[in-house]
């Protein structure tokens, strides 16, 4: 697997790629890769010709209170994973490649931006939505696959795509877990041996929301429960636990025809979980 880091050097693979007549599929990533963003990299590969794993701890999508400067990085141990998942290229462009002095232009995300993670990140749709509209526009694949663990961030992105008419597929993949429900998550290697106990606490509130929404209970008597259920478990707190249209992302208060996400984020001391599940 080729190593390229900046974009004239990605460009003269692509070139080659396309002079093949092959496709690409790109798979975006900030590293510290573990299950789940393999499991992109096998759907990738049956998605092209040749699989574009990028990785680019995006400081634009980062509030400065944020994790930026403690956000696991360990290059070497991913590529290492990303080969032998069969990756063809990996895309490790340095900020300074990415982000040249002087650029200024940045692209406004939709609808789907402002709710939930919006209310509490937000600056963080307009880092993400730069970035990628970045990465299509260096790599120029045919499809890119981007995983349901961060739903809001594949709606946000959908809407980019359909709205500036950008020539390629978003696929969203489902989301790996730990045996006990917890979502795989580079932010998973925060968290202390007893947080760790308490984290699947997430996924199984959120799951029982989910089917109570599912049977046609009361939608906002079952989201208190499940803020009740991470709170006496030892959350710190919620930021939201909500039902929501899983286009738009809206909040919706009752079930109509159209398919609804439950999502949630919750802090666990200092660490944010974030996980979400069709109703
Ligand atoms: P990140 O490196 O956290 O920005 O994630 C890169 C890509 O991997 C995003 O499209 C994520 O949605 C996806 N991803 C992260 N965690 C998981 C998971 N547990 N299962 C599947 N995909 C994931």
């Amino acid at each position: 697997m080729k190593i390229v880091r900046t974009i004239k050097a990605l460009r003269k693979e692509t070139a080659d790629v396309r002079k093949d007549g092959e496709t690409i599929a790109l798979v975006p990533t900030m590293g510290a890769l573990h299950e789940g963003h393999i499991s992109l990299i096998k759907l990738a590969k049956r998605q092209a010709d040749r699989v574009v794993a990028s990785i680019f701890v995006n400081p634009t999508q980062f509030a400065p209170h944020e994790d930026l400067a403690r956000y696991p990085r360990d290059e070497a141990g991913d590529a290492a994973k990303l080969e032998s998942a069969g990756c063809d290229l990996l895309w490790a462009p340095g900020v300074a490649e990415m982000y040249p002095e002087g650029a200024s232009v940045t692209v406004k995300p939709g609808t789907a931006s402002l709710p939930l993670e919006g209310t509490f990140r937000p600056h963080h749709f307009g880092g993400v939505v730069t970035v990628c509209c970045k990465l299509f526009n260096q790599v120029t694949p045919d499809v890119a696959i981007f995983g349901e663990k961060d739903f809001q961030q594949l709606a946000v992105l959908r809407q980019m795509v359909r709205d500036l008419d950008m020539p390629l597929k978003l696929i969203g993949a489902p989301t790996k877990r730990e045996k006990d429900g917890l979502a795989l998550s580079s932010r998973n290697a925060y968290l202390s041996p007893q947080e760790r106990e308490i984290a699947p606490v997430l996924n199984a509130a959120i799951t029982e929301l989910a089917a109570k929404v599912a049977a046609g209970k009361p939608i906002e008597a079952a989201i208190e429960a499940a803020k009740k259920r991470v709170i006496d478990a030892g959350f710190a707190k919620v930021d939201y636990i909500a039902v929501a249209d899983a286009e738009t992302l809206k909040a919706v208060t009752q079930r109509g025809t159209k398919p609804l996400r439950v999502l949630a984020a919750v802090w666990l001391g200092k660490t944010r979980l974030i996980d979400n599940l069709p109703a």
